[in-house]
C-alpha cells in the first residue's frame, strides 16, 4: 500500500502539561511531520483555532482544562471537529480507554508508551484522515470543471439565506445557461462542449473576487453563482463582467449571431428594492415564512424566471428580477 502521507506537510499538536513527555513524542514525530505543542488545553485551542492540526496527541490529564474538556469544546467548532484526537494518558485503565473512545477520540494510548507505536498509530490516523479529506472533496466538486457541485450550491445558498435575514445584507444568485449548447455539441462534438464547459467554470471563477463568491456547475450547461452581500446592481456588473469573459474566450460557435460560444444569465436578487427587504429588516417574524431550503430554492426560482426572460429577449444577455418572498431566520 502506497504511503500517502506528506512527511513534509502533516501537522501535529501535542498537548501534555508535562514538557518532558511532549519532548519524547516531538522527537518521535518530527520525522512524520511539522509538530506543534501545548502546555495547557486553553494554548491547545488557540493553536487549534489558528490552523487545524491533522491529528492531535492529547493528555487527557491536565490542571485546568482536562483533554475530555478540550476535545468537547474542538467539537464545537466547525473547522476543528472532524480533526482525529488521540488521547495520551498515566490512567491506563480500560474504564478510562472507554471514557476516551466514548467522547470522541480517535485512540488512546497509555503511558509509559512505546514511541515507535505511538508513532504508527499517529500514521494510521493522518492515512485515514488524508482519505476522508478527498472523499469530502470529491463529493462537494464537479468533476469536470473542478468547481462546486449542486449539492455544495444548495447548502451554501441555504447558508447564505440565512445569513441575510440576520445581517440584513443583500444577496444575489445568478444563473447561467450556455446559449444553442446542443447545436454546439452536435457540430464540435461532445469533447469540445465539455473544454467549452471547463473555459466557462473558469471565467466564472475569473469574475469572482469576493472569498464568500461561489461558482458551481448546476448541472449539464448551467452554471449558478451565489453573490453574497450583493445587491442587484452589483449582481448585474458580476454578470457583464461574466458575459465579457465568455466572449474572451472566442470559442467559435457558427449558429451564434456573434460566430462565438455566447451566455445567457438570469439575475435572481433580494435586495432593498425586493418588496418584503423592511420587513425582513425588521426582524418580523412572518408565520408564513418558509423554511432556509425552501427559500434557497424560491431564489434559484426566481434566477431561473429571470434566466427564462434573458433566452426570450434573443439571448447572450442578462436579466434581473427580484425576490419577493420572505427571507425565514
Ligand atoms: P438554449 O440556448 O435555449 O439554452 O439552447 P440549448 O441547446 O443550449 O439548450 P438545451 O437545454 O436544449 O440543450 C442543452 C444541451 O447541453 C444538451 C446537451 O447536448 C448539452 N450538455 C449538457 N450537459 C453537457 C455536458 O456535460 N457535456 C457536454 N458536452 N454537453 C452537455
Ligand atoms: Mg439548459
Ligand atoms: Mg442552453
Amino acid at each position: 500500500m502506497p504511503n500517502l502521507i506528506d512527511p513534509t506537510s502533516a501537522n501535529i499538536l501535542i498537548v501534555d502539561d508535562d514538557i518532558t513527555v511532549i519532548q519524547v513524542l516531538a522527537k518521535t514525530l518530527t520525522a512524520i511531520g511539522r509538530v506543534r505543542y501545548a502546555l495547557n488545553g486553553a494554548d491547545a485551542l488557540r493553536l487549534a483555532l489558528q490552523e487545524p492540526p491533522d491529528v492531535i496527541l492529547l493528555d487527557a490529564d491536565m490542571p485546568g482544562m482536562s483533554g475530555f474538556e478540550v476535545l468537547s469544546a474542538m467539537r464545537l467548532q466547525p473547522s476543528l471537529e472532524q480533526v482525529p484526537t488521540i488521547f495520551i494518558t498515566s490512567h491506563n485503565s480500560e474504564e478510562m480507554e472507554e471514557k476516551g473512545l466514548a467522547s470522541g477520540a480517535a485512540d488512546f494510548i497509555g503511558k509509559p508508551f512505546r514511541p515507535a507505536i505511538v508513532a504508527a498509530r499517529v500514521r494510521t490516523q493522518l492515512r485515514l484522515k488524508l482519505a476522508v479529506d478527498r472523499l469530502r472533496t470529491l463529493s462537494a466538486i464537479d468533476a469536470l470543471t473542478g468547481i462546486a457541485n449542486r449539492r455544495t450550491l444548495d447548502e451554501a445558498l441555504m447558508m447564505e439565506c440565512k445569513r441575510t435575514q440576520r445581517s440584513h445584507t443583500p444577496l444575489s444568485v445568478l444563473m447561467l445557461d450556455v446559449d444553442h449548447f446542443k447545436c454546439f455539441n452536435d457540430t464540435y462534438g461532445h469533447g469540445a462542449g465539455d473544454d467549452a464547459l471547463i473555459g466557462i467554470a473558469r471565467a466564472m471563477r475569473a469574475c469572482t473576487n469576493r472569498p464568500a463568491d461561489l461558482p458551481a456547475r448546476y448541472g449539464g450547461e448551467e452554471f449558478a453563482l451565489i453573490l453574497p452581500d450583493t445587491d442587484g446592481a452589483g449582481a448585474m456588473t458580476v454578470a457583464s463582467s461574466l458575459m465579457a469573459n465568455v466572449a474572451r474566450l472566442k470559442i467559435p460557435h457558427t449558429a451564434s449571431g456573434t460566430g462565438f460560444l455566447t451566455v445567457s444569465i438570469g439575475v435572481g436578487c433580494f435586495d432593498k428594492e425586493s418588496a418584503r427587504w423592511a420587513d425582513c429588516r425588521e426582524g418580523l417574524r412572518d408565520v408564513s415564512a418558509s423554511s432556509p431550503s425552501a427559500c434557497a430554492s424560491a431564489l434559484l426560482t426566481t434566477a431561473d424566471q429571470a434566466l427564462y426572460a434573458a433566452k426570450s429577449n434573443g439571448r447572450a444577455n442578462a436579466v434581473l428580477k427580484r425576490f419577493d418572498g420572505f427571507m425565514p431566520e
